[in-house]
């Protein structure tokens, strides 16, 4: 057994990730210790590196999605299917840890906004042990309240990864929204996020999938997901996007909208695109981004608008985004365009960052 593991860590933000090497922790009663076989490379991870993230204390291992291999465990645990863990199992694993004891848990039952919730790889420095609390590290240790799906063997788990940010946070956006099968549906958004909702539309009986998007290879991903129609914003006007979804959804606009862009004027476009009655969802905003004016006669009172926010997941919403990824395992590996070695996390960041990549993917031993 090694000593040692070795580790991304963000020192300063906007300067290259230094490689270090950390003592692996002696396992307490409950907790695991996992060999990461990948962590995925989320655009949340660019902006915490670019410090414009005010929940996390530096230095910190980042990722906070991860998949891997069962390389220790003190004492019994089962996974959230039942399933008896053993040494040697593939598991992936919830990234939130929630105490079951506040407000939210307790008497409104949505975890997602646990009062004391906190992300592996956000949330955690490793100035302190156990010290290996993010995924850019060939080790991890779960602390025992943490929510693993097994995973059966033969699979690549560099596609699955994405499950644990974008798919749950996908999955949270279609729980809320009270989809109906039949429905018509808007995505704005071509990144993870988007590309989950489209997948999540069609397994919900969407009628019409309607994608906005700025990147034609990203539209045609979309459509080999289940778009049914894809209009890019480089291409079209707001007047012609606008036109182009009246055409389709019979003058009315839109079922429901998923806003999963990030972008003000996208939620303003995706409110002016839904029916009367109908509902937006927006889940793209992960931090601060800037507002929007709204009418509030026209664009919600008399529209009868739901107006619906999404903040991160909770393990149902993992679970949902890792049984759709293996039920469409073949489309889901298109989603994951590049791999790095860890040493090249520098890279991942780099390609994210530019918008090079849809999902980057480390894998710490190779
Ligand atoms: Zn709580
Ligand atoms: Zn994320």
């Amino acid at each position: 057994m090694k000593k040692e593991a070795l580790a991304i860590v963000l020192e300063k933000f906007n300067e290259p990730l230094m490689v270090r090497a950390f003592p692996i922790p002696i396992l307490k009663e409950g907790e695991i210790l996992v060999k990461i076989e990948a962590a995925g490379v989320c655009g949340s991870d660019v902006h915490m590196w670019e410090g414009r993230d005010p929940r996390i204390r530096l230095p910190m291992i980042p990722g906070h999605e991860g998949a891997g291999e069962i390389l220790e465990m003190r004492g019994e645990k089962k996974d959230d299917y039942g399933n008896p863990l053993k040494v040697g199992d593939k598991v992936l694993w919830n990234r939130g840890i929630t105490c079951g004891q506040c407000y939210f848990c307790k008497v409104k039952r949505e975890p997602s906004l646990c009062l004391n919730r906190w992300v592996y790889g956000i949330h955690t420095s490793c100035a302190e042990p156990p010290y290996l609390t993010g995924n850019y590290a060939e080790y991890l240790l779960l602390v025992g309240k943490t929510d693993l799906f097994k995973i059966r063997t033969g699979i690549d788990l560099s596609v699955l990864v994405p499950a644990s940010c974008s798919g749950a946070t996908a999955a949270h956006a279609f729980d809320l929204s009270e989809i109906e099968s039949g429905d018509s549906v808007l995505i704005q958004g071509v990144g993870p996020l988007g590309i989950f909702s489209v997948a999540f539309a069609q397994s919900f009986g969407a009628s019409q999938i309607i994608v906005i998007g700025g990147t034609k290879e990203r539209l045609q991903m979309c459509e080999s997901f289940g778009a049914t129609h894809t209009l890019n914003r480089h291409q079209l006007s707001k007047e012609k996007r606008k036109e182009a979804v009246m055409e389709v959804t019979h003058g009315r606009g839109v079922d429901v909208s998923f806003e999963m862009a990030g972008e003000p004027d996208a939620l303003k476009e995706s409110i002016s695109l839904v029916r009367t009655g109908g509902a937006c969802i927006s889940a793209g905003f992960g931090e601060p981004h800037g507002t929007i004016d709204l009418d509030c006669f026209h664009d919600i009172g008399r529209k009868n608008l739901r107006l619906q926010g999404v903040w991160v997941s909770e393990t149902r919403h993992t679970h949902m985004a890792l049984q759709l990824i293996l039920s469409r395992i073949q489309d889901f590996k298109k989603l994951i365009t590049h791999t790095f070695p860890l040493a090249r996390a520098n890279d991942a960041i780099r390609v994210m960052k530019a918008k090079e990549a849809v999902k980057a993917v480390l894998l710490p031993h190779g």
